[in-house]
């Protein structure tokens, strides 16, 4: 098959092994002659998958698995916006506003509770990721956005929040960065991403915190106790996505897991904030602050909107996919998510290269 360049923001590139082994998987699950679409989730060989990918993912993210609990749930990453304030949000909880899902995340907070925007950047169009905030004493978590999908932000490292667990919202870089995951009471990510198709959203929880802080009454759906207490089977869960994640998980490994991911991720950035650097006035970066520069959503002008469709329309020519900005930002987003090969990469700075000799 002829890859196109992917470039989409989500869902987004898989590696291609992955796309392999689910096709298999799809068409023969483990020689069972039965598709893994067709299984009871409850059978031995998905039992395997899933507590495979949960003890994979935690020694990935070096954390032990005496005290982290691992589930997938549906209903999206925005379905967490509001299951950690059901759970949590008792008193009173900060929330920093980095972007389009932070508001939202704010929004479903506000539902349910007193909730504080501590910082945000919304004056200057979320173009930088604003580090002075102070946390109020006993809130009882701190939200933050870890990478700003349509803005094109990222914390570099995590913020220090002493007593006030930390939440973060790590779907558009999940996995993308060697982290001290230790930091965090409780990370969530939409898988779609970087780890796998629309469909399942992994929630890595402490133990401790789960034990005695969350809700044990309530919906039954929405409490983090019931997907703990049942393993993640309390209903049918997402088993397709399951797999696809449990073989991207294996494919980290692979590649030398999260030292290595980061250092080809920002090798990969590099090449195109590197031409932002060397012609600014042409390829105009809408991020601010160099260190907030995002290593997986690059995002940009041209001088005008007409030289932006016809970037977009030409490199759509040489197969290069999912070059629009988001519509709430307009420009040009390049979304280099784990899984896109360097290759895709080093195309997309020579177009560029050559689109600025053809059009300043
Ligand atoms: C895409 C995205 C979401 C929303 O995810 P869904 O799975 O579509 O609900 C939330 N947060 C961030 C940072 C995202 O990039």
């Amino acid at each position: 098959m002829n890859r196109a360049h992917n470039f989409y923001a989500g869902p987004a590139v898989l590696p291609f092994e992955v796309i392999e082994e689910t096709r298999d998987a799809v068409y023969d699950f483990n020689n069972l002659g039965v598709s893994i679409m067709e299984i009871s989730h409850r059978d031995k060989a998905f039992d395997v998958v899933i507590q495979e990918a949960q003890s994979d993912l935690l020694n990935i993210m070096k954390l032990p698995k005496e005290e982290y609990y691992v589930l997938f749930l549906g209903g999206g990453a925005s379905t967490q916006f509001a299951m950690v304030p059901y759970n949590f949000l008792l008193n009173e909880a900060d929330y920093i506003e980095t972007g389009y899902w932070s508001e939202r995340a704010v929004k479903e907070a506000k539902i349910t509770g007193k909730t504080n925007v501590i910082a945000t950047a919304k004056e200057t169009n979320f173009n930088h990721i604003p580090k002075n905030f102070n946390i109020t004493p006993n809130a009882d978590y701190v939200h933050i956005t870890s990478n700003n999908t349509i803005y094109g932000t990222e914390w570099k490292k995590w913020p220090e929040t002493g007593n006030v667990p930390l939440v973060v919202d790590h779907s558009s870089d999940f996995l993308a960065l060697n982290h001290n995951f230790s930091k965090a009471s409780l990370i969530y990510a939409g898988a779609q991403k970087n780890v796998g198709p629309a469909g399942v959203t992994i929630v890595i929880v402490k133990k401790s915190w789960v034990e005695e802080k969350s809700r044990k009454e309530g919906y039954t759906m929405l409490k983090y106790k019931t997907h703990i207490d049942k393993e993640s089977l309390y209903n049918t869960p997402p088993v397709l996505p399951i797999y696809v994640v449990h073989r991207t998980l294996k494919w980290i490994i692979k590649q030398g897991g999260l030292e290595a991911i980061e250092a080809n991720n920002i090798k990969k950035a590099s090449l195109i904030y590197d031409l932002f650097d060397a012609y600014p006035e042409f390829f105009v970066g809408a991020v601010k602050v160099k260190e907030d520069r995002s290593l997986m959503n690059v995002t940009w002008n041209l001088p005008t909107p007409e030289l932006e469709s016809k970037f977009i329309d030409e490199a759509k020519k040489l197969k290069m996919l999912g070059l629009k900005g988001h519509r709430a930002v307009g420009g040009i987003r390049a979304s280099i998510y784990n899984a896109c090969p360097l290759s895709s990469v080093e195309a997309l700075t020579k177009f560029m290269e050559e689109f600025h000799k053809n059009n300043k």
